[in-house]
């Protein structure tokens, strides 16, 4: 029997899946990917052989059963999920079945969308003194939220927010972000398709993004990134992280004695 190997593709560009995700398509016997959100320029790493189908029209119980027959006949098989598989993936409900029948499961990280979202627009998620979080979530809509993860609570932190699966809501996004103390100049950035050919970056404030969203027609595949890290580059002054201060004690780096001490 073989393994199967859940792998991240990466948010679309073919060189944003990792070396040892290139390494695992190219060796792969059977490929099955996620062909609503995982771009197919991906599988020009995999060999001219392989038995490649897309999922976009299975339900779970169909890619398990996928995976399962093709484990049976062959070493390598690999799930290939957009972005990493760890998040929003259901690789615990597809290894489950897996497990069951003693197949081999392995998982190899991705670039999640949420890293190449703040890459595409030149921002970073953290930033010292402001922001040292960050929430990666969504709105509740199918998939009932956990009654302590309600979105008010968590966009009440004030911290990064990483919003996934939710841009079809966008209006019902920022009227919960300022209903839980966001002011509506705060600033927003949407993403979307980042690093594909059509990637689109939106900069706004929670007034003006849901219109914007309209007028690009963006209302699916996309990164809502909400943070007061965004546009700290732009910023006269900035809080200079203690990483850098040569007061700051680190691990491999004794702590240097500061002249005024
Ligand atoms: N595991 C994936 C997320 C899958 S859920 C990851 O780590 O990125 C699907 C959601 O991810 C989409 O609704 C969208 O919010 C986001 N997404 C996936 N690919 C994207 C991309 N290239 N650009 C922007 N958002 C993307």
């Amino acid at each position: 029997m073989g393994k199967v190997w859940f792998v991240g593709a990466g948010p679309g560009a073919p060189d944003m899946i990792t070396v040892r995700g290139a390494r695992l398509l190219a060796e792969a016997d059977a490929i099955l990917y996620t062909g609503s959100l995982v771009a197919e320029t991906v599988l020009q790493w995999a060999k001219p052989e392989c038995d490649i189908a897309d999922s976009k029209t299975m339900d779970l119980a169909q890619v398990t059963a996928w995976l399962l027959e093709r484990a049976q006949r062959h070493a390598q098989v690999v799930r290939l999920q957009t972005g990493d598989p760890t998040l929003y993936g259901v690789v615990a409900e597809l290894a489950r079945p897996l497990d069951a029948a003693g197949i081999a499961v392995g998982i190899v990280s991705g670039v999640s969308s949420a890293m190449a979202a703040a890459a595409a627009a030149g921002e970073c998620l953290t930033l010292p003194e402001i922001t040292q979080t960050v929430i990666f979530t969504r709105l509740s809509e199918r998939t009932q939220m956990p009654e302590t993860e309600s979105f008010a609570s968590l966009a009440a932190h004030g911290c990064t927010l990483c919003i996934f699966l939710s841009i079809e809501r966008i209006d019902a996004v920022v009227t919960q972000l300022i209903a839980a103390g966001w002011a509506e100049t705060a600033p927003v950035v949407i993403v979307h398709k980042a690093t594909w050919p059509d990637e689109i970056v939106l900069r706004g404030t929670l007034t003006d993004i849901a219109a914007q969203c309209r007028a690009a027609q963006i209302d699916r595949q996309a990164l809502i990134l909400v943070s007061p890290a965004l546009g700290a580059r732009f910023r006269a002054s900035n809080t200079t992280s203690k990483l850098y201060d040569a007061a700051f004690p680190r691990r491999f780096r004794p702590a240097q004695p500061t002249t005024d001490n």
